[in-house]
């Protein structure tokens, strides 16, 4: 083995044998598989998760042109050198007017055809700029919405992110639960979480995590706040650690002290709802199916009006995206999918029981990536 071969094996081992593959190429190859069908010739690029997973870039600021023959990644001085270790496969260019206003003077200098544009981010502002750099207004397709249609399925690489993201999820979790009594501060739980996510290789918290309990349980999107929690609150932790620019997402419901009868049947209930919709989910069943098994079991006990929200959600980039898990939705549900499933039900005056866990659809049983306990519920265990 020549020294070059030794170093880059040495790279290869220390940067990248623990991690997940990206296939950006591939991506962006699926992506031009649906030009002729929109009748455009090049897609611009302005999300900046899209962005990352087109072209491995994770900068703060960049637009991206993937046409047929070549593609092109612009970036401001501050991150050519970044754009150019990370982005694979494409064209750096550094901007000098702008971001937006070069990529589109390079599509007027190229002459291309039509292009499409994320009509659901761009600004009505920057489309002006493009129209007025970049040429005739025919020229500019709307495209909204095509690489989220292709972010749905999960390719191996991006699942194994997730399933590292939910084992660390689930670890803080566990590591947390011994913290967890009477007259601790909610803010002073999510902060140990956080911080622990970090402390075990996470970028971050996917979303500011909600740890709410008694009374305040009852909301299903609290914040944090400075309450200690009591003896006989029911607390609710929604949790999801980052890695890879992928998320988990996971909420676990406990009860401080020894639950009376009618807390201890929510709780089963709503856990039932869960286990039953996970059952659900396998390829070609409909995403509506999910949503339906969980309030079915619900509404057996009466339930049913007290969960408010839908059961769940796809997980990736972001923490919601497609596909949506709601009542009678159509969508049917593919290998590589990742959801949560999140029945809830919220009482005034009582509070909150929900219980969530990141699943990724195969065709056969799901993967669930949250495996947390929800057996040890209450403190004081009989
Ligand atoms: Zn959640
Ligand atoms: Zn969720």
């Amino acid at each position: 083995m020549n020294e070059e071969a030794v170093a880059s094996s040495f790279y290869f081992q220390t940067m990248k044998s623990n991690e997940p593959q990206h296939s950006y190429g591939a991506r962006r190859q699926r992506l031009q598989q649906q030009f002729e069908r929109r009748k455009i010739g090049a897609l611009l690029v302005t999300s900046l998760s899209n962005i990352y997973y087109l072209t491995g870039f994770r900068g703060s600021a960049g637009v991206a042109l993937v046409g047929l023959s070549e593609s092109i990644l612009w970036v401001d001085p501050r991150y050519t050198l970044q754009a150019t270790e990370q982005a694979v496969g494409v064209e750096v260019i550094e901007a000098k007017g702008g971001l937006l206003k070069d990529a589109a003077g390079w599509v007027r200098k190229k002459r291309l055809g039509h292009v499409g544009y994320d009509d659901a981010v761009l600004t009505c502002r920057d489309f002006a700029s493009l129209e007025r750099t970049g040429g005739p207004r025919r020229r500019w397709v709307p495209a909204g919405g095509m690489v989220e249609d292709l972010r749905i399925v999960k390719d191996p690489g991006e699942a194994d992110w997730i399933r590292k993201a939910g084992k660390l999820t689930t670890e803080v979790f566990e590591e947390v639960r011994g913290k967890i009594r009477p007259r601790v501060r909610e803010s002073d739980l999510a902060a140990e979480i956080e911080y622990r996510m970090k402390r075990k290789g996470a970028e971050g918290a996917a979303f500011e995590t909600i740890v709410a309990s008694g009374e305040r349980s009852a909301w299903p999107h609290a914040r944090p706040s400075a309450k200690l929690l009591k003896e006989n609150d029911l607390v609710i932790f929604d949790l999801g650690a980052i890695l890879g620019g992928y998320a988990a997402d996971m909420t676990r419901t406990l009860y401080l002290g020894r639950p009376s009868v009618r807390v201890r049947a929510l709780y089963s209930k709503v856990r039932e709802a869960e286990e039953r919709a996970i059952q659900v989910v396998r390829a070609g069943r409909l995403a509506g199916d999910v949503d339906a098994a969980a309030r079915k079991v619900l509404k057996r006990k009466g339930l049913e009006r007290y969960f408010t929200h839908s059961t769940g959600h796809g997980v990736g980039l972001e923490i919601h995206e497609m596909p949506r898990v709601s009542r009678g939705d159509k969508g049917r549900l593919r290998p590589g999918y990742v959801i949560t499933v999140e029945p809830g039900v919220y009482l005034e005056g009582l509070g909150g029981i929900r219980i969530e866990d990141t699943v990724l659809v195969t065709d056969g049983k799901p993967e669930v990536l949250t495996l947390a306990s929800k057996d040890a519920w209450f403190t004081g265990q009989d």
